[in-house]
């Protein structure tokens, strides 16, 4: 199903097909169990331009857009959800901001690093006691004379404890809620600023989360991102993009469920005959067939808005709620059809149905996504 790709676009995502396959899969299940990140798999994706797709040749990008960054990501994804992060944490969190909203200078400093993973990226928005509700967040920055000090604490950051680099959300001004919000730009080994890993996770073992604490971090003047007070609206306008990233993640984790379960429905023999054969599992089959396909297109339809310079929030909330509730039904139905090896290690399946889980909560939870197509939908505020 190639809905409307151009040649450059199919080249891709067959580049990053076949990466998965020769520099993913053979350490995949030794690094799982040792949930070991390994830099130099991110050097190596951005050697083949990944971090690019949105960022002009002036600044070391290709300009290829959201939607071929899509399909790689889904082909990565495919084999392992844990490598599908790095394309929000090195291109679509910092870089689409400073794109959208940050100065001449910063974007030079900083994107080409990015680009090709010099300086790992992380985007901070959740604290210990702020998640859905954004406008909770309790960090602040105070202005001083050559520049900002910023305090707080900030949770489940995926690409911490490796991050040199972060976009962070914080107060510069809390009695302006909403609009009192600011986007920093901030170096992950300042003096003050402590990352540590949450190791107490369920899935996604390739890809560190931790949390990260600033005190007393001295921000200069010019790691602001736009204008003091912008915070909430960058943050918003960075979502729409790490969103559409998630899920077309999630669309990899079907695809992957899918093809698993096809190859054992047709290798299993029960009662004689290959489980195939029966009806139930061929219904199992049909229906992660269609929402696979479903939730692609849904995904494709929101990156190619964004290519053609639309605002996308509600077309990327659908994509992003339909593919994280689409990933945790395949991976459920694979888990089924394999029985008991579904629930071995042995076998990826198990793997899928743990990382599928990250999709219904990353980037605003499926209630959250639902919220906002709610409300649109309804026309209310
Ligand atoms: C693997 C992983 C990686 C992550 N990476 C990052 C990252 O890089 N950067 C970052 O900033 N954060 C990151 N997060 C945090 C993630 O974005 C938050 O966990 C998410 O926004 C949900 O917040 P919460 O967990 O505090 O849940 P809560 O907001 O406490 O929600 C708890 C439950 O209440 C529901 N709920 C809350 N409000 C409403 C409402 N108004 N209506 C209906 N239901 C509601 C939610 O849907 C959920 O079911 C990551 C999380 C995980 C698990």
């Amino acid at each position: 199903m190639d809905f409307s790709l151009s040649e450059e676009q199919i080249a891709m995502r067959d580049m990053a097909k076949n990466f998965a396959e020769k520099k993913i899969a053979p350490t995949m299940e030794e690094d799982e169990k040792e949930h070991r990140f390994r830099k130099e798999i991110v050097k190596e994706m951005a050697k083949l331009g990944f971090f690019g797709c949105i960022a002009p040749e002036k600044y070391g990008g290709n300009e290829t857009g959201y939607l071929a960054a899509c399909v790689m990501t889904e082909e990565i994804a495919r084999i392992s959800p844990s490598w599908g992060l790095p394309f929000n944490l090195q291109m679509n969190s910092i870089q689409s901001v400073l794109l959208n909203f940050g100065t001449e200078e910063q974007r030079e400093r900083w994107i080409p690093k990015l680009i090709n993973a010099d300086l790992l990226g992380c985007f901070a928005i959740t604290e210990p006691n702020t998640g859905s509700d954004v406008a909770s967040m309790k960090s602040t920055a105070v202005e001083t004379e050559d520049g900002f000090i910023l305090n707080g604490t900030k949770m489940w950051i995926s690409g911490v404890p490796v991050a040199d680099l972060g976009i962070v959300y914080v107060y510069t001004d809390k009695a302006a809620k909403h609009r009192g919000m600011s986007a920093f730009i901030v170096d992950m080994h300042a003096p003050g600023v402590t990352q540590k890993a949450i190791e107490t996770k369920l899935g996604l073992f390739c890809a560190p989360t931790g949390e990260i604490v600033f005190e007393d971090v001295k921000v200069p003047k010019d790691c602001l991102v736009g204008q003091k007070g912008d915070g909430f609206k960058i943050c918003m306008s960075m979502l729409d993009n790490t969103r559409l990233s998630s899920a077309a993640r999630a669309v990899g984790v079907a695809r992957a469920c899918l093809e698993h379960s096809v190859r054992y429905a047709n290798e299993r023999e029960q009662f004689g005959q290959p489980i195939a054969n029966f009806q139930m599992i061929q219904e199992q089959i049909a229906e992660m067939y269609v929402e696979e396909q479903a939730a692609r297109l849904l995904v494709y339809r929101a990156a190619a808005n964004r290519d053609l310079g639309q605002r996308n929030t509600i077309e990327v909330s659908c994509a992003k709620y339909f593919a994280a509730e689409v990933a945790v039904r395949a991976a459920n139905q694979a888990v089924k059809i394999f029985g008991s090896y579904g629930f071995s290690s042995e076998y990826p399946v198990e793997r899928f149905y743990r990382d599928a889980k990250s999709y219904q909560i990353v980037e605003g939870t499926s209630n959250i996504q639902k919220m906002i197509i709610a409300r649109n939908v309804l026309g209310l505020k």
